[in-house]
Formats: structure tokens, C-alpha cells, sequence
């Protein structure tokens, strides 16, 4: 067992507090929310009303609405991920007294802990109130990974030293706000409007309401019985309702000793539900209808055991790693399961953990789907739907913009429109200052590497055929007319663009936003506009005649181009340094050792700078991986094709002197950088590399940012995570075909076993000392597929086997050398 003051005590699967410490709680409940890939909800107690410490969110995929807030007379919009109505509220009542709650009484035993295996809550404590009574309740609750719109909630209660009259009562509030974030409380956070309370029969209580500008119908039904053993309890029952709260007081006899369990069976449905007439009436219907706690909680195991057989990965050597992988996958799930598939879902950057970023949806996905890619693809194809289903938004935005094809915006809600703010409140300085962020053009970047990715990795041609090839081509429409062609030059160039990193909005001085030829992007769109061409040729005849008709996709378009893909221009520094953009160079240098002793944490210079008054953009510094994320998404072999493609000399030393550059001018202010920064590394610098991996692991559990977590969970980090084990470490990566591995494998992640599936093939991956094994399911039933290392390819039917040595002179071992050597 490992013991962690501040992060939570792991001990196998479970992640467990021992202390209630107020000002961890939000940390916590985000930590341990628990969701379906439909709905979540935040490890709030059930007990407490939402405070400056607990605060009880419930979210659903898709559920957002617009408000406009007046600052300083100027409207603002936004668009917000709702706090749906609080279904948990479960309060006790002893002998008619005021109601417990952790302030008013004493805490004699606590412990919050999180099931990570069957993603279960459960809270158990022992306390003395204020008339001397000890009682013991355990709490368990999660949301069923077995059947998409059922919650429940189990008390035991043990009346220790007394036997007397109890109330438990059961509520659903819709009185709720959106009030996660701090600052973002200067601006309107009621989303919800009342429509009515209702009971059904004598057991269910259930209430509707509805988002105030976008109609979404929202229900929740709650069942709530009284048990000892397996018998119930006769409760008095009592009901209290307004139109955005109902409630049920339950009134029983406790018998000193005698356990007592409560179940608060729950449904939750919203008007975005198929397969329903309306919300209510479902949700009434649905919970009548629900088995009891344990029954319900069986069925959700065996959906998530079956879910573990698919994700998760055998780290024996480090328990710790070990069970944060495991925590990390069962986020990611909760977050986006097979629930998500009918839902229009897309990947909320903080999840559905909490209220950071309203709940939208970045590029964070491009460190998302690898993880899903190769073991539950389906998810990655509904996902990427939803980038598809907004293709007419993105090509009014090209168009609107100027541009051709389809531009997909840099923050993305209800309907892909740009969501991003065009003025950010810096905590630190208390001011509003302008955001570019929208000139973030990368995204497009990512949202067609990720459907080649998807595409590599399941030959699903059906999903290119029929949906990803136009998002694929329009997108490279959109890169070729935002690029000029520079004809001193003879290259093409991207102006008034920002890469990944966010701190350099602009140049020095400038009033307009954006930069001049930023390295990532117009590397990213030379290997779109190569691999363009060739999703056409994917396609069959008759489909490529039509698509091209369709879209109206020229034969001059195609030769444009097939010429970007040979002449975008890309900066560099001196000694072969790939540039970050243009004028990089012009930059000051940052004094990061006094910033490093002025402020704790440097992080998030971009505050800090703009706090004294100064300018990020005038100095050499990095939020995040930029030009090093082309080492972490490309290979080595492909870099050096895509730099001779271009022209552009890659010398050996090109990704060691580029990744070592801006390694030193990183602030990681945003923790997507430990996981390309440790991906690079992992080549060339293999214990820097695992250094950074543990920071990534740590990041959310360990909130490194020092109070972003409570605000949500940062997905494309928990999903980085086991990425990088899987491309990284093992070094997986599918080229023509065949899934290659390139083990560089850290002593800790000795004996490393995992599950992926590769081309409808499910496969195990064991990797031990210089051996790597791979085993064909044999139940598995597609087509042979090939996997290789060096020079060796195997192919597999189901059932196969296929073991290979790392051979001493494969350019892995190569590499072991020449690391020595440096040393
Ligand atoms: C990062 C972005 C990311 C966003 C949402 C920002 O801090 O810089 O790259 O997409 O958070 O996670």
C-alpha cells in the first residue's frame, strides 16, 4: 500500500481517503464521479447542500445551453455544459433533530473511497452527534455501466448505542446552478428552468425540468425503500413539492445494532433519449421497474469486468503506475463508453467531472482515440460523428471566414459553432483580456489525423467511405485556402494562425491575433495535403467520382495540393532547430530562474507575465509540446520522409536538438505537454521520459496544477497516459498495415501485458525482458492480420501466437547503444 498525504491511498483497485479534509472535497469528487459514457455525476456527499466546499454536479452528453451575461454593458455569450438536477440528495434526520451533516456532528471514522474496477463510491463513516448517539453509515452508489439510464444509491445504517425514530430524506433538486468554477461565477450560471414535480405511486418521486435556451427536457425519477435483511421496512412516508424540487421523508424505527439499508434506486433520462415518448413518463416507468441495489450493482460489475477485459493494462513492476493506469481507464470509460454511441457525443476536454471549459470540446481527442482505437474502435467512429454531423457548421465557418472546405472551430458545443471566449478573466490579475485562442487552426489538424488513426488501425472503410473521407477532404480544401503561396519563396505559408501553444497569441506589439508560419501546423498540413490524395484513391470508382462531383473537387485543387506537400514552408533556427514560427528567433530570452524563485509554480506564465503587467509574447517560452508534438505523433521514419518530401534536410540529430531546445523553454502549463515531452523522450532520454510519465500520471490524483482537477479531469492526459505505454514504451504504430512495435520498454513496465484490437482482431501483448509476445484471440474472428518488429512480420489467425527477440543489432538496440555511448 502506498501512502499519499494529499492525493488519496491507493491500496489495489481502489483509490481511498481516510480524512475529510474540506479543502480536498472538490478535488475528490471529481476524482470520484462515477458515469456511463451517458451521464456522471461528481462523489458529492449525499448529505450536503452545494457549498463553498461540496458541490454536487450531475452532467449529460450534448446537454448544453446559452446565456448571455452583461459585462461592463457588453453582452457575452456562452455556452455551457448544464448541471443537470441533483438526484443524490439523501439527508438523516435522528429523533426529529436538525439534519446530519459533517459540521454537526463528530467525525469518529471516514472513509471516501472510489472502486476503480466497478467504479463504485462509497463513503463509510461513524460519528457522535450532539446528543451522544454513535451511528455507523455506509454509503455506495454508482451509475450502471450495465444499463444506461439507471443510478443508485445504497445506505447501511447501524444505531450503535441508541434505538430511536428516524427521517431519511430523499429529494431531486433542480434548484441548481452552474457554480463549479470560480471564475467563472461573474457570469450567468442558471441554465435550468422548472416544468414540475410528480410522483408515481407511493414510492417514486420524480421532477422535470428544462434547459432555458435550447429546450432540452431533463427527468429523474427516484425509488427509495427501506430494508432490514432482506425484508422492508414499513416507512411512514411524507411528501413535499415545488415545481424544481420534490421530496419524500421516510420515517422508521432504528433498533440499537440492527442494520438498516436504504436503496435510492434512480433514472435519468433527457428529451435527447430515443425510444421514449417523453422524459418523465420514462423515467417513472424505467424505475418501477429496476431490481433491487445488489442486483443492479451485478449487472453493472459484469459490464465493467467485460469492459477490463478489453482495457485494461498488466503493469506488475509498479503497483502504483499499476493502479493509476487503471483509474485513468475507468475515467476515460465513464466518460466515453458503447453508452455514448446514440448520444451525439463528443470528447469534453474536462470530462463530465466538472464544469472547466463549459464542457467543450478541444483537440484533446487527438490524445484520446489511440487509447480507444485500439480496443474499442466503435467508440472512436460515434465520436468522430459528431465532428461529421457538424460539417455544415465548420463549412459555414470556412466560408464565412473566407476559406474553402470545412473549418471546425477551436472550441466546439451544442452545435459546432466557435464557443471559444473573445475575453478570458485572469484569476491572477482579476482582469479581462482578450482571447485569440479561435485562431488555433490545429484542431482541423487533428481531426483529420485522428480518422486516419481510427482508419489504421480498423480498415474500416465503410466509415471512410461513407463519412470520414469528405470530413478528410474538406479539411484539406480548408488548409490549401488558407495557405499562400509566397512566390520570393516559392513555398506556401500559413499567416495569423497559434499552434498548441497558447501563450503566443501574437507578435509583440501587434493588434491582430496569430503568427506567421507556425512549424506544427504547416508540417501537419504538408502531410495532409500528401495523405489527402490518397484517402480519394481509398474510395472506390464510382464513390470518388461521386464525392468529387459533390464537393466540387477540381483536378487543380488536387495538384495544389500534391505541391503543398512538397513546398510548405517551415522555419528553423540555427543548427537545424525547427522553429516554433516565424521570428521565434526575434524573441527575449526569459529569466526562468528568478520567475522559478519568485513564484512556487511557473506553470501558468501566461498569467503571471500578464499579472505584472508584462507580455508573454515577447519572450522565448512555451506553454506546451508544439513543435516537439510532431516527434510524438509522427515516427521517426515518417518525419525524415516528410522533411525530404519538403526539401528540408533531417539530420540525425534534428529531433534530439529540437525537443532539447524547447524542453528548456516549457512550462507545461498545461499537463497535455508531460505526455508528448515524456513520448519523445522516451528515445533518446529514457529516464527523463519516465520522470515525465509519473508527473502525467500524477497530474489529476495530485492535482499539479494546484486546483484545476475540481474543476474536472483532464481526459486527454488520462488517456495520454496509456497511450504512451502503448506508442511510446511499446512502441506500437501502424504502418502499411502491418501494427509494428518498438519496445523501449522503462524497467517499471517490466512484464507488461495489455489487450488491443487490431483490424477486428482482438490480440495480448506481453512484453518481458528482450521477448515480446503477441497472441491471437481464439475466438477471435476476422481476417488474418500482421504484426512485426525490425525486420520480422508474423501474421496471425485466431489462435496464433508469435514471439520475437529484439535482435541485438535492430535499430532499438542501436539506439540502447548509442544512448550509452552519450552517456
Ligand atoms: C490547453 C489546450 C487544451 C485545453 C483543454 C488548454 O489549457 O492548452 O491545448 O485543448 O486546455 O484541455
Amino acid at each position: 500500500m502506498t501512502r499519499m498525504m494529499s492525493s488519496g491511498e491507493m491500496e489495489s483497485f481502489t483509490l481511498t481517503y481516510d480524512e475529510f479534509v474540506p479543502a480536498q472535497e472538490a478535488l475528490r469528487e471529481a476524482l470520484t464521479s462515477t458515469g456511463n459514457g451517458y451521464f456522471s455525476t461528481r462523489g458529492a456527499v449525499e448529505w450536503q447542500d452545494s457549498d463553498e466546499v461540496h458541490y454536487a454536479g450531475t452532467y449529460a452528453h450534448g446537454c448544453y445551453n446559452r446565456e448571455t451575461t452583461i459585462l461592463g454593458g457588453r453582452p457575452v455569450q456562452n455556452e455551457d455544459l448544464v448541471n443537470l438536477p441533483n438526484w443524490l440528495v439523501l439527508k438523516l434526520r435522528i429523533e426529529g433533530e436538525e439534519a446530519i451533516q459533517l459540521s454537526n456532528v463528530e467525525l469518529l471514522d471516514y472513509r471516501h473511497s472510489y472502486d476503480i474496477r466497478d467504479a463504485l463510491v462509497s463513503r463509510e463513516l461513524r460519528f457522535r452527534d450532539r446528543a451522544g448517539r454513535v451511528t455507523a453509515l455506509r454509503s455506495r452508489r454508482f451509475v450502471s455501466m450495465a444499463h444506461v439510464h439507471q443510478a443508485a444509491i445504497e445506505w447501511t445504517l447501524v444505531a450503535e448505542n441508541w434505538s430511536g425514530s428516524v427521517d431519511v430524506v430523499s429529494a431531486i433538486d433542480a434548484r441548481v446552478t452552474n457554480a463549479n468554477v470560480a471564475r467563472y461565477r461573474q457570469l450567468e450560471g442558471r441554465h435550468l428552468d422548472p416544468v414540475s414535480p410528480r410522483t408515481f405511486g407511493p414510492e417514486v418521486i420524480a421532477l422535470r425540468a428544462r434547459t432555458r435556451q435550447s429546450r432540452v427536457y431533463v427527468a429523474e425519477a427516484a425509488r427509495t425503500r427501506v430494508f432490514e435483511g432482506e425484508h422492508p421496512v414499513g416507512a411512514w412516508r411524507s411528501l413535499y413539492q415545488m415545481e424544481d424540487y420534490i421530496q419524500q421523508v421516510l420515517t422508521f424505527e432504528a433498533v440499537q445494532g440492527s442494520p438498516i439499508r436504504i436503496e435510492k434506486m434512480v433514472a435519468f433520462y433527457t428529451s435527447h433519449d430515443r425510444a421514449i415518448s417523453e422524459p418523465l413518463g420514462a423515467a417513472g416507468k424505467s424505475v418501477s421497474r429496476y431490481p433491487d441495489f445488489e442486483q443492479a450493482l451485478d449487472a453493472h460489475r459484469s459490464a465493467w469486468e467485460e469492459l477490463w477485459r478489453a482495457c485494461d493494462f498488466h503493469v506488475p513492476a509498479e503497483p502504483r503506475v499499476q493502479l493509476l493506469l487503471r483509474l485513468h481507464a475507468s475515467h476515460i470509460l465513464q466518460v466515453c463508453s458503447r453508452h455514448s454511441a446514440d448520444l451525439d457525443a463528443g470528447v469534453p476536454a474536462r470530462g463530465l467531472n466538472g464544469e472547466a471549459y463549459r464542457g467543450h470540446i478541444f483537440w484533446d481527442e487527438l490524445y484520446v482515440y489511440p487509447f480507444l482505437n485500439f480496443r474499442l474502435p466503435e467508440i472512436t467512429r460515434e465520436l468522430l460523428m459528431y465532428r461529421y454531423r457538424r460539417l455544415g457548421e465548420a463549412r459555414a465557418a470556412a466560408a464565412e471566414a473566407g476559406y474553402k472546405g470545412a473549418m471546425f472551430p477551436w472550441q466546439s458545443g451544442s452545435d459546432g459553432q466557435e464557443e471559444t471566449q473573445i475575453v478570458h478573466l485572469n484569476p491572477l490579475s482579476g482582469r479581462w483580456d482578450p482571447d485569440h485562442s479561435h485562431n488555433q487552426r490545429h484542431v482541423n489538424a487533428a481531426i483529420f489525423y485522428n480518422v486516419w488513426q481510427y482508419y489504421q488501425a480498423t480498415g474500416d472503410i465503410d466509415f471512410m467511405r461513407e463519412h470520414g473521407a469528405e470530413m478528410m477532404l474538406e479539411i484539406a480544401r480548408f488548409w490549401a485556402s488558407i495557405t499562400d503561396h509566397n512566390l520570393e519563396r516559392d513555398r506556401y505559408e500559413i499567416h495569423g494562425v497559434m499552434g498548441p501553444d497558447e501563450f503566443h497569441e501574437k507578435y509583440p506589439d501587434a493588434d491582430e491575433g496569430g503568427l506567421r508560419n507556425n512549424a506544427y501546423t504547416n508540417l501537419m498540413v504538408a502531410w495532409i495535403a500528401q495523405i489527402a490524395p490518397q484517402v480519394l484513391d481509398l474510395l472506390p470508382e464510382s464513390r470518388r467520382q461521386a464525392m468529387r462531383a459533390r464537393l466540387g473537387l477540381t483536378d487543380e485543387e488536387l495538384d495544389t495540393w500534391r505541391e503543398m506537400s512538397h513546398k510548405m514552408f517551415v522555419p528553423f533556427l540555427e543548427d537545424g532547430i525547427v522553429s516554433q514560427f516565424e521570428g521565434y528567433e526575434q524573441l527575449e530570452e526569459l529569466d526562468w530562474d528568478a520567475y522559478r524563485e519568485r513564484y512556487r509554480n511557473i506553470q501558468r506564465l501566461d498569467r503571471i507575465l500578464k499579472a505584472e503587467g508584462d507580455d508573454p509574447d515577447r519572450f522565448k517560452l512555451t506553454k506546451q509540446a508544439d513543435a516537439v508534438l510532431l516527434f510524438f505523433l509522427f515516427s521517426d521514419q515518417e518525419l525524415r520522409r516528410l522533411f525530404e518530401r519538403l526539401g528540408y534536410e533531417y539530420g540525425p540529430d534534428t529531433a534530439r536538438r529540437t525537443i532539447d531546445y524547447y524542453d528548456h523553454r516549457t512550462s507545461h502549463g498545461s499537463t497535455l505537454s508531460f505526455i508528448a515531452h515524456a513520448g519523445v523522450l522516451a528515445a533518446i532520454d529514457p529516464e527523463s521520459s519516465w520522470e515525465r510519465f509519473l508527473v502525467a500520471l500524477e497530474s489529476d490524483v495530485g492535482d499539479v496544477q494546484g486546483g484545476t482537477t475540481k474543476e474536472g479531469i483532464h481526459m486527454g492526459v488520462m488517456a495520454g497516459t496509456l497511450d504512451l505505454v502503448q506508442r511510446s514504451y511499446a512502441g506500437a504504430s501502424v504502418r502499411d498495415g502491418v501494427l509494428y512495435f518498438e519496445p523501449r520498454l522503462p524497467d517499471g513496465l517490466d512484464g507488461l501485458e495489455f489487450s488491443m484490437q487490431f483490424r477486428g482482431m482482438p490480440l495480448r501483448v506481453a512484453l518481458k525482458g528482450a521477448e515480446l509476445a503477441v497472441s491471437a484471440d481464439p475466438e477471435g474472428h476476422s481476417r488474418p492480420v500482421r504484426v512485426g518488429l525490425d525486420g520480422h512480420i508474423g501474421e496471425l489467425c485466431p489462435g496464433d501466437h508469435w514471439t520475437v527477440t529484439i535482435p541485438r543489432d535492430s535499430p532499438v538496440s542501436s539506439l540502447l547503444a548509442q544512448r550509452s555511448q552519450m552517456r
